[in-house]
């Protein structure tokens, strides 16, 4: 792949992403000054980092949705996780947001759980061990704090009966040949896969059903999730019902410096676990890639880089709230004055105290957790 080439699919992130370029060739549009100005009278507060830095950077038809919203048809929020391992820092932005979203509007959530993706895209999975690590993954996701009486789960292998119906809807207005498009898939794909996204998309209308009134449907996901709801878009008023609108996030940078944040199993250092203990996290930040020089007198003199560095990836994500704080981060960093050994001995406690924090919010949805999976208390054998 050459240097300025990069790879997005729902299942690949690879290369150098350029994210205009990106946005360019899956056709959404930026979240511009003007919309982001409009979002924060609707929520009445300055927007937070993940909507004032950038991070949410493309969306598909949010403004449609603040229409209906202040016209007094509030919408749903939509995401999801594939479970396939442990979840770090990256997994939790979407969720970050939507629990945000929730507090601020009061609207409903709805999550999907997709253990039978990731048993058919992932041979080295069984499904019992992927249902395992979806109900795993759950308490980290809802930990950011979600109104239990306003959050529903579908967790597929259990909610199924509930999804089926409208999935065989979605499935009968899409052909091989447009998935092949869409997704790339070859002959060698199991027919399991082919037929996945019409689960993924019956989030996107379920409410609406079960209310018997349209319901718009607003999904916060990484970028590379869109092509999956591009396909949902293009069937949904088939369907009779609205099109799902989307915001999407950058990826969050890995602390190789390469791509996204990942969890392949030879890239273990590339993120930072919800599980890692303090001295995990000082062991991975200690080794991250930076912007910074070759030496102390040359960072000195010339500053440093922080756009391509993953430690002020984080600042900027999540560990430096204060715009105060941030914004002197980066001025210094450019400047020189910050050098990395400080600026990482500054962010690991954050790390680790957000961590501890985190563990103490993720045991508290152990409580509520069972009663919001759908479809959980019909068949006790099916639970997870
Ligand atoms: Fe990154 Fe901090 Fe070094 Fe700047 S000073 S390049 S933000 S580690």
């Amino acid at each position: 792949m050459a240097r300025d080439e990069f790879k997005v699919t729902p299942w690949e992130v690879s290369g150098k992403v350029d994210y205009d370029r990106l946005r360019e060739l899956f056709g959404t549009s930026d979240l511009d000054p003007p919309l982001l100005e409009r979002l924060e009278r609707i929520l009445g507060e300055p927007l937070p980092p993940l909507l004032s830095r950038g991070i949410y950077y493309s969306h598909r038809d949010l403004g449609w949705i603040l229409d209906e919203y202040e016209k007094g048809n509030p919408f749903f929020l939509y995401t999801g996780r594939g479970p396939s391992g442990d979840v770090h820092l990256a997994h939790l932005i979407p969720f970050e947001l939507s629990a945000y979203l929730q507090r601020r509007l009061g609207v409903e959530m709805w999550v999907q759980v997709t253990d039978d993706e990731k048993f058919l895209f992932r041979s080295d999975l069984s499904l019992a061990e992927t249902r395992r690590l979806g109900e795993e993954n759950l308490l980290d996701l809802l930990a950011p704090g979600f109104d239990p009486r306003k959050t529903h789960i579908l967790f597929d292998t259990v909610s199924i009966r509930h999804l089926y119906p409208l999935a065989l809807e979605v499935a009968r207005r899409i052909t091989f040949s447009t998935a092949k498009a869409v997704f790339g898939f070859t002959n060698q794909n199991n027919i399991g896969s082919i037929f996945f996204t019409a689960i993924q998309s019956v989030p996107c209308f379920l409410p609406s059903q079960i209310a018997h009134r349209p319901i718009p449907c607003l999904i916060p996901c990484g970028i590379d999730q869109d092509p999956h709801f591009r396909l949902t878009r293009d069937i949904a008023e088939s369907m009779g019902y609205p099109k799902p609108a989307l915001l999407h996030n950058r990826f969050l940078a890995g602390l190789g410096g390469e791509g996204k944040m990942s969890s392949s199993a030879n890239r273990k250092d590339d993120a930072i676990y919800l599980n890692d203990p303090p001295g995990e996290v000082e062991r991975k930040i200690g080794k991250a890639f930076t912007g910074g020089r070759a030496t102390v007198e040359e960072q000195r003199r010339l500053g440093a880089n922080p756009e391509i560095c993953s430690v002020w990836n984080l600042w900027r994500s999540r560990f430096a709230p204060d715009e105060g704080e941030f914004q002197e981060i980066t001025r210094t960093c450019r400047s020189g004055e910050l050098l990395c050994g400080d600026c990482k001995a500054r962010i690991i406690p954050r790390i680790q105290s957000f961590l501890a924090e985190h563990r103490e919010r993720r045991e508290k949805v152990r409580a509520w957790l069972p009663s919001a999976i759908v479809g959980a208390d019909e068949d006790p054998a099916t639970r997870p």
